[in-house]
């Protein structure tokens, strides 16, 4: 087996059976993408549009692309048209935009809803408060052609570890409150999107379903 190959399937033998695996290829050529597909990986998470147009057509047709990268609005057309899932959702604008473009080509997308837990500045998403805001306006009930399937977020990127299990606590519980109060009717909305190389463990023990793992599968990006 070669070394993709072989982080996957150990990557894979530790992830209980509800925890999906996007495997994050970004800054990776395509034919590493090739010996994940080959080795059974059927999901991958990119950040980037640009990268993932060039990629997406030298690939296998089912290969499952998630969006992960913050997205800006006038590249949502580019990528409407393929993509299965959207994490990075991180304000009204972008959710209507995507909407629009959907609908537009009769698709539907799967989107999170990406909540800043971390304690850094400089992370993308709601907070806890405005995200409430928006679901409490109603307005995105009137978004047909996306679908909400739950939360994003990323944890603060320190060594200290019981801040990274607070903070992806934090996440769970925001996301229970919501289901709650808004999707308890919604069999669709069950994603809590968290975890990577290096605090995936900790997010599997906080209730993560779809864990985003780059590095510990393809090695160390080269910027
Ligand atoms: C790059 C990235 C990942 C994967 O990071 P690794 O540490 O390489 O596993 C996960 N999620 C997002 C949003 C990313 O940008």
């Amino acid at each position: 087996m070669n070394d993709v190959a072989k982080n996957i399937a150990q990557i894979r033998a530790t992830l209980p059976s509800h925890v999906r695996l996007v495997a994050v290829s970004k800054f990776h050529p395509a034919e590493m993408i090739r010996e994940a597909y080959d080795a059974g990986q059927r999901i991958f998470g990119e950040s980037r549009v640009q990268e993932l147009l060039l990629k997406k057509p030298v690939l296998p047709d089912d290969i499952e692309w998630h969006f992960i990268g913050h997205l800006q609005t006038n590249k949502v057309k580019q990528i409407v048209p393929f993509v299965s899932m959207i994490h990075s959702i991180d304000t009204p604008k972008l959710l209507q935009e995507i909407n629009k473009a959907a609908e537009h080509i009769d698709r539907k997308i799967s989107c999170l809803l990406q909540i800043h837990i971390a304690r850094e500045e400089s992370k993308f998403g709601f907070s806890f408060e405005e995200c409430r805001e928006y679901l409490r306006s109603g307005a995105w009930k009137d978004l047909h052609s996306v679908q909400l399937c739950g939360v994003m977020g990323m944890a603060t990127l320190t060594d200290d570890r019981e801040q990274i299990k607070s903070e992806f606590l934090s996440l769970h519980k925001f996301f229970n409150e919501i289901k709650k109060d808004y999707f308890s009717e919604d069999e669709s909305f069950r994603e809590i999107s968290m975890g990577m190389s290096d605090d995936y463990p900790l997010a599997i023990e906080a209730g993560s379903t779809l864990v985003r793992i780059g590095s510990r599968i393809f090695g160390e990006r080269v910027y």
